[in-house]
């Protein structure tokens, strides 16, 4: 062992990557500490506090003394609420054996892949993609296949690209809709294309995230299994009350799917982080069972705070946004602004320059895009206060034109796609 190093990493943990989103709030603080003002675009979740009827479960909860370990895969009364959720809202039935409730979705995508995959399987992971899934496919010591999905189709898997990324080999794909970080969200009849190449591949197993069903705005939400009840034995739905109740901090998910995989998840839970916090669950299987009203008035802002961005960036120079349909994510082509110099000099040559520049000119912190696997874009979370997502909107805008006006020529010759100006 090298001098001065006490201990080495096992390489599963050396080979991942440190979470963009946390890197880019650490540079924030970083920032803030000196005395600047940055607005944090980089955050994925609803600024919206959790709703009084749901903290009150979780008092009273806390009031029975319900403190303790439950059953690792939940309570009986969350697990009634899910099957109720799934029944009501999606129009599927799961028995109580198929559902499982775990300290965040993010825990359960990660044990399924755990559970399922071996060394040589590939998991289809469409790009965009949530920054965790290659490296979770990693962890679990698969290969993430990453199928590049266009902008100009919308950011969606196409059925052909579909087929093409299949191989004997392919354990796993992975659907995310409303998507993060695009927004883009799967209609029924997008599904169904989807559906018709998946029956054809028995061996292939659908990861559904569905985490953002209720952030929807213009279309109503299809989900696989509902769309293609044949696939039901080999898909794994999984959704949470994180983004749909404002609820990121009390580490609730759940998932339902075939009892084999969901007894598997129960079984890595059991040896892992055990049952979600007793109190989480209380307030969650409320959530479920009190209704979802209270959303329309916070889709109603977030649609308000989506066209902010919409309307200001793209008429702002070097970037191009189309509205996103879902979730509270817009992602920008930054084509624009590739090969542009700075005023300090630096030139300008990737996503991850642009969101310096960004932050260094206009105090907005936002993720590029390369993070998400797909260049040059970066992703704006616009969850925040209008007025203050407002005032980022300009600043970013005005540091565009600054960044626009101030260079000397078109870089016709950078190689960059979108114009500028
Ligand atoms: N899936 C997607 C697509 C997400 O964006 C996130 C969180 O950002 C999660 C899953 C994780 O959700 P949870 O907070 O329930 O772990």
């Amino acid at each position: 062992m090298a001098d001065g190093q006490l201990f080495t990493l096992a390489p599963r943990v050396a080979q991942l990557r440190r979470s963009p989103t946390a890197a880019i709030s650490d540079r924030i603080r970083e920032l803030t500490e000196k005395g600047r003002t940055v607005v944090n675009l980089g955050e994925g979740e609803l600024d919206f506090d959790t709703p009084a009827h749901i903290k009150d479960a979780a008092h009273r909860a806390i009031e029975r003394g319900e403190t303790k370990y439950t059953s690792v895969a939940g309570t009986r009364e969350l697990k009634q609420a899910i099957l109720r959720k799934f029944e009501q809202e999606n129009g599927i039935s799961y028995r109580t054996t198929e559902v499982i409730a775990g300290p965040g979705a993010k825990s359960l995508i990660l044990n399924a892949l755990l559970a399922t995959v071996s060394e040589g399987d590939e998991v289809i992971v469409p790009a965009p993609y949530w920054v965790s899934y290659p490296d979770m496919v990693a962890l679990a010591g698969g290969t993430p296949r990453i199928v590049p999905c266009s902008e100009h189709a919308g950011w969606k898997l196409s059925a052909e690209s579909l087929v093409e990324a299949i191989t004997p080999h392919t354990k796993w794909l992975i659907l995310n809709s409303p998507n993060n970080p695009t927004g883009a969200t799967y209609s029924a009849a997008d599904l169904k294309k989807l559906a018709d190449v998946l029956l054809k591949h028995p061996h292939v197993l659908v990861l559904s995230d569905d985490i953002y069903e209720h952030i929807l705005y213009d279309c109503p939400f299809a989900t696989l299994v509902q769309v293609e009840p044949r696939l039901r034995e080999r898909t794994l739905v999984v959704n949470g009350v994180s983004k749909a109740y404002s609820m990121t901090g009390w580490r609730l998910g759940f998932a339902a799917g075939p009892q084999k995989l969901v007894d598997a998840l129960e079984v890595l839970q059991s040896q892992s982080t055990s049952n979600p916090s007793s109190i989480s669950q209380a307030a969650a299987a409320h959530a479920l069972e009190a209704g979802t009203d209270f959303m329309d008035q916070w889709r109603d802002v977030l649609r308000i705070r989506r066209d902010v961005v919409v309307s200001t960036l793209s008429q702002t120079p070097g970037l191009r946004v189309a509205a996103p349909e879902g979730a509270f994510y817009a992602f920008i082509n930054c084509a624009g602004l590739l090969g542009a110099v700075r005023h300090d000099g630096l030139l300008i040559e990737s996503d991850f320059e642009v969101t310096n520049y960004l932050l260094d000119e206009a105090g907005v912190g936002v993720v590029h895009g390369a993070a998400f696997g797909a260049s040059p874009y970066f992703r704006v979370a616009y969850a925040i206060e209008t007025d203050v997502l407002r005032r980022a909107c300009d600043a970013i805008q005005a540091a565009c034109i600054r960044l626009v006006s101030s260079q000397p020529t078109r870089r016709s010759d950078t190689g960059a796609q979108a114009k500028i100006g």
